[in-house]
């Protein structure tokens, strides 16, 4: 549907000063911004909203994300103070941890609501629907089982969708990127950024944004740097193990 995505820049907990820097580094229209992360971090969080603001402009998009750190009566005070610091908020991700305390805070906040923890199974995104928990669903294809199986749930869930990394390398973020390339609908900057976060990738040609966008690649890259990164003996095992066991308990595809 598209040659291009739209990513996000990712502001983890850091000071004001340093927020703004990695969003004007980036070059991105959205920013993600970490809340939430230690207790009573909402002083932190707020000054860190408002700077982000700053830095986008009134024509950026702020999201938070709070990884399920707070309870109901948390979240619904710390969104409508990071709303009105933010000047608006596109969406919470993850305020709470299950989907009942997201239905929940959604009846009580303006804010849209986006799940992401909640979504690691396929029947999950439309539970989520179902329950009235979410606006917004965030899907990985590497939890859901691949690229057509995560195109199949955003379809049936009936949600606007963003599809985000799982901090993979080049190669799983090539799958992300061809179901953000696939979606029939894409309004929202997708979680693509995070190949800076690793010390080293496996391929010749990283897939990192350009301002604020990321190709759809046509072909997944090759490995070719594997080598150079592989994993430990035991923890090659402990992976080959847990692929086995997977693949035992699957569903065929079409089931
Ligand atoms: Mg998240």
């Amino acid at each position: 549907m598209r040659d291009r995505v739209p990513v996000n820049a990712i502001v983890p907990a850091v000071g004001p000063e340093r927020a703004q820097e990695i969003v004007r580094a980036s070059g991105c229209a959205t920013a993600k911004v970490k809340v939430a992360d230690a207790p009573g971090s909402l002083p932190a969080d707020l000054e860190r909203v408002a700077a982000v603001r700053d830095a986008l402009g009134p024509a950026g998009a702020v999201r938070v994300d709070a990884n399920a750190r707070w309870d109901v009566d948390e979240a619904v005070a710390a969104i409508r103070a990071l709303d009105a610091a933010a000047g608006g908020l596109q969406y919470v991700e993850q305020p709470c941890p299950t989907v009942e305390e997201l239905a929940a805070v959604r009846r009580r906040v303006d804010v849209r609501i986006a799940a992401d923890e909640s979504i690691r199974r396929a029947e999950d995104p439309l539970r989520v629907a179902v329950a009235g928990a979410a606006d917004v669903a965030v899907l990985k294809c590497a939890p859901l089982g691949g690229v057509r199986r995560a195109l199949a749930v955003a379809e049936a869930c009936g949600l606007p969708c963003v599809v985000s990394s799982a901090l993979e390398t080049s190669v799983g973020l090539a799958a992300e990127l061809a179901l953000a390339g696939a979606l029939p609908e894409l309004d929202l900057a997708c979680g693509f950024g995070t190949g800076a976060l690793l010390t080293a990738d496996v391929v010749a040609e990283p897939l990192l944004p350009v301002d604020g966008y990321l190709p759809v690649p046509r072909r997944a890259p090759e490995p070719v740097l594997r080598a150079a990164v592989a994993a430990a003996p035991e923890r090659a095992a402990w992976w080959a193990d847990r692929l086995a066991r997977v693949l035992a308990s699957a569903i065929p595809a079409g089931a």
